[in-house]
């Protein structure tokens, strides 16, 4: 020490700014509280977690292989749940291969991963606008530029996409096609070819994010933009088992071209040198000895019943000019109260109600319009989605 004189550490990195306002941080703490009815959390319903199978399987892996299951292991993934994931993509139309496959500690890590092998700083990633925040926080933290293009309640709108691609050269366009975080919404298959065609003649990436498309409880499974022929050698698909299996076993992956996926991996080494051994294990054992789609029939069936019951109730209790998402799957309702409305200034007064949302505005890229809010209908039984509606109607006057 000289003289007791002290030097301050330097400041955190500037790609460390905090994202989302603390007003919303604030109010979403206090959702804790347990009277409060949360539609503020993308959870999946805890009712579906097969809590019985996932032990019977850590039992197996653990009685079986126990040294395998809790040693180091390759950054590339478990091969079993590699062929065993890949089986399931080619089961729903898409050529895949175990060895373009590379798991990860969750499909937000998979984000990651691309962010940091695709984007230079500064350069320019499209998005839908609103899009899943965490990818913001990604893409913003990589330090890239993101431009946000506008979405019509099909997803995104492709004249517009074009523009930007025309003015802005993007190096990536990140898209959440199916059951969005947050709107709910789902790019209808011609946008899809369209997208496609797009990133074909300008030569730019795709990352298809879907980790809610096994979700479907009404109408027909589209085809991945991944498994479109025109955007095959540049899409990376990004998948999850949060949403099927349990969020806690933080299992995603990516299914990539080879060169996208080897420098991935060597981006993982640098991160967590593989994702956990033994949930691997214990999931690829889940996937070889269970039958996931029929267990998806009545997780679809649940998840139906909760959006039909979230919109039944929403319909009696909006504002006048308010609209509201219809998704055919996965977990989120969007809602746009009128015009003025403010859902970030609301939240306070709705969680003292005991009832929260997640406001719609850090969905945004740039200004975010202050009358949106999320809501997820996965995580209550219909009465008491009906009641937390009812006590939100009462903020809502
Ligand atoms: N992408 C989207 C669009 C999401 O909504 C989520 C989770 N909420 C993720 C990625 C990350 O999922 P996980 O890391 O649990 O696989």
């Amino acid at each position: 020490m000289t003289d007791g004189v002290r030097v301050p550490p330097p400041a955190l990195a500037g790609r460390t700014a905090a994202a989302g306002s603390s007003v919303i941080r604030e109010a979403l703490a206090l959702t804790a509280r347990p009277e409060v009815i949360s539609f503020a959390g993308g959870l999946p319903a805890s009712e579906l977690i097969d809590v019985t199978g996932i032990r019977a399987m850590y039992d197996q892996v653990l009685t079986d292989e126990p040294y395998r299951a809790l040693q180091y292991s390759v950054t590339d993934g478990d091969p079993r749940l590699r062929e065993a994931i890949a089986a399931r993509l080619a089961g729903q139309g898409l050529a895949a291969h175990p060895d373009r496959l590379l798991i990860t500690t969750g499909a937000q890590q998979a984000l990651t991963l691309l962010t940091a092998v695709l984007l230079e700083p500064g350069d320019t990633v499209l998005v839908e606008q609103p899009t899943y925040l965490a990818a913001l926080q990604c893409f913003g933290q990589a330090g890239a530029r993101v431009v946000p293009v506008p979405t019509d309640g099909h997803g995104v709108d492709v004249a517009a996409l074009a523009e930007a691609v025309e003015r802005e050269r993007p190096r990536l366009l990140y898209l959440v096609p199916t059951f969005q975080n947050p709107t709910g919404q789902t790019l209808p298959l011609e946008r899809r070819r369209a997208v496609a065609r797009l990133a074909a003649e300008h030569g730019f990436w795709i990352a298809e994010d879907d980790p809610y498309g096994e979700l479907r409880f009404r109408g027909e499974h589209l085809p991945r933009i991944a498994a479109l022929e025109e955007a095959a050698d540049r899409t990376v698909l990004l998948g999850s088992l949060s949403k099927v299996l349990a969020p806690g076993l933080r299992l995603g992956w990516l299914h990539a071209p080879a060169a996208v996926r080897r420098a991935c991996v060597l981006a993982k080494q640098a991160l967590d040198l593989h994702s956990s051994t033994v949930d691997q294990a214990v999931a690829a054992r889940y996937l070889a000895e269970h039958d996931l789609d029929a267990r998806l029939v009545p997780a679809r069936a649940l998840y139906r019943e909760r959006c039909a019951a979230m919109l039944g109730a929403l319909e009696g209790v909006l504002p006048q000019g308010s609209t509201v998402s219809r998704p055919d799957g996965g977990m989120f309702v969007w809602v746009r109260l009128p015009e003025g409305r403010d859902a970030t200034a609301l939240l306070p007064e709705a969680v003292a109600h005991d009832v929260a949302y997640v406001p719609g505005e850090p969905f945004f890229a740039g200004a975010g319009d202050a009358a949106t809010l999320r809501m997820s209908f996965a995580g209550h039984p219909p009465d008491v989605i009906e009641e937390g509606v009812r006590r939100l109607a009462k903020v809502l006057v």
